[in-house]
């Protein structure tokens, strides 16, 4: 009944960043897929604006894009951002570099694009079909059936389907369902810090009002502001700030304080913000989460994959490239096997401790961003981090360059961070400038601890 059989249709939840790039591999494997989305067709229909206007897309992602064929154009439409740029309360703005040079920078592109192209892409296969206003409601794996809430008539209807991949998100019903299984897990943590969007508009003419090729970071201890640029020249930013407490979203109840506190945190963004109070009380506030759940299948009848089987916070910029990484691997595996159930026990076996590690990189993310980044102490171990990457290459890798601009797993890439992440602290030791750092002692250093490990990987 589970056999892989290329001319049985699959069915997707769910035709976000995710889902409709599995379709797409899906049909490129000759399946036909049905893909229930609960929105509107945003190509159609103006949808409510959801979660983050723009996001960074690096290796990951774009390589799961090429395989599709569709790199080239998602490039043309992407902004490459080759570091961050710190607003420091008062004094100059610093560019911290993400890489060893500008050829290692990550991408800002629009969701909303993003989405839509990857959707008529989809469609485009001629083995894809995407029903829109469809909300999952329930699954019984038993039977195979789906309870399927068509939105426009109001009316439920039974769905028999052989084989179910749950793409639908960090709420996803599919695996709501699959949790109440026996011995099955999934855990929800909601971060304690809400966040909210809020635009510079272009300047004239459609120029940039801040460094284009940047992620700005006003890093303020427990808060912080970010902006990433668009194509037309604005920028979105993106306050993150805790829920509850004296300085949160509850704490801001009024324009009047509003704008206080970011005259006071925020200087030089308030003259590029012009709708500063009317965004910040009529946009969303946004929650984040960590979802872990296992396994991710139901023997060969369902997975869960992207957010719904892993969601993560932002601060890494990795959930939907993480998301676009299992497409690959999945794809890869459903090459290999000829049954269901090998092809998904295998995909939760290989995915499962990488989405665990990148999780925890993006908590942990959190911290450097909104506080480390402004200390003096910090950047100097940045700098000594490029004087490494560039006199020891391949050798020497950071945390931040092996999730951004390689492939290799996550699990390999918290490890190996975490060892050159000591190195370069050890080494960092009574420096006033990156330049004086001691290669000898880094060579030894690379060569006793980072070279062994890697060798046994
Ligand atoms: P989603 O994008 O959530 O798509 C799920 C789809 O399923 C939706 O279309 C939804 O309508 C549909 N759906 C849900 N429930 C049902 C149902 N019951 N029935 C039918 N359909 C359903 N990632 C990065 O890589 N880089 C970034 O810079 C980045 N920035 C982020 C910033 C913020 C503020 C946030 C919140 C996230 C960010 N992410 C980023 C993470 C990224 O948004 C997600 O990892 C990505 O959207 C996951 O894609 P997905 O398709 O799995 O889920």
């Amino acid at each position: 009944m589970h056999a892989l059989d290329r001319t049985q249709t699959v069915t997707l939840a769910g035709a976000g960043l995710v889902g409709s790039l599995m379709a797409m591999f899906l049909a490129r494997r000759g399946f036909q897929v049905e893909v229930l989305e609960r929105r509107p067709d945003m190509r159609r229909e103006t949808v409510e604006a959801g979660r983050s206007i723009n996001l960074a897309i690096s290796a990951r992602g774009l390589y799961a894009l090429k395989q599709v064929g569709l790199e080239d154009e998602a490039r043309r439409h992407a902004i490459p951002m080759r570091g961050r740029m710190i607003h420091p309360l008062s004094g100059e703005l610093t560019l911290q570099p993400y890489g060893k040079d500008d050829s290692q920078h990550i991408n800002s592109i629009s969701r909303a694009w993003l989405n839509q192209f990857l959707m008529t892409h989809a469609e485009g296969t001629g083995k894809v079909r995407i029903r829109f206003k469809q909300r999952i409601q329930s699954v019984d794996f038993d039977t195979g059936t789906l309870s399927v809430l068509d939105e426009p008539s109001g009316t439920t209807r039974e769905e028999r389907v052989p084989v179910l991949l749950g793409a639908d998100g960090s709420g996803s019903a599919v695996r709501q369902a699959m949790a109440k299984l026996p011995g099955n897990t999934s855990t929800q943590d909601v971060l304690s810090h809400g966040y909210k969007e809020l635009s510079i508009p272009a300047g004239p003419g459609g120029s940039f009002r801040m460094e284009k090729h940047a992620l700005h970071i006003w890093p303020r201890g427990t808060f912080m502001l970010i902006a990433l640029p668009n194509e037309d020249g604005s920028f979105t930013c993106t306050l993150f700030l805790p829920f509850e407490g004296p300085v949160s979203f509850a704490s801001l109840d009024s324009p009047s304080k509003v704008t206080a506190f970011f005259q006071e945190q925020f200087p030089d963004a308030v003259p590029l913000i012009p709708t500063l109070t009317h965004d910040f009380f009529h946009n969303p506030t946004g929650h984040m989460v960590t979802v872990k759940s296992a396994p991710w299948h139901v023997e060969g009848r369902a997975l869960v994959l992207g957010d719904a089987a892993h969601a993560i916070v932002p601060f890494f910029g990795q959930g939907m490239n993480c998301g676009f990484e299992d497409c690959v691997a999945l794809d890869g595996l459903l090459a290999r096997h000829s049954r269901w159930e090998d092809a998904f026990e295998e995909f939760f076996r290989l995915r499962k401790p990488n989405a665990d590690a990148i999780a925890d990189m993006a908590v942990e993310n959190f911290i450097e961003m909104r506080d480390s980044t402004a200390s003096p102490r910090f950047l100097l171990e940045k700098q000594v981090e490029k004087v490494l990457l560039n006199a020891f290459p391949g050798q020497f890798l950071s945390r931040y360059t092996l999730v951004s601009f390689s492939r290799v797993p996550y699990r390999l890439a918290y490890e190996v961070g975490a060892i050159a992440g000591r190195i370069v602290s050890e080494l960092s030791e009574g420096l006033t400038r990156a330049e004086e750092v001691d290669l000898d002692r880094a060579a030894r250093l690379v060569r006793e601890r980072l070279v062994p490990f890697l060798e046994a990987h």
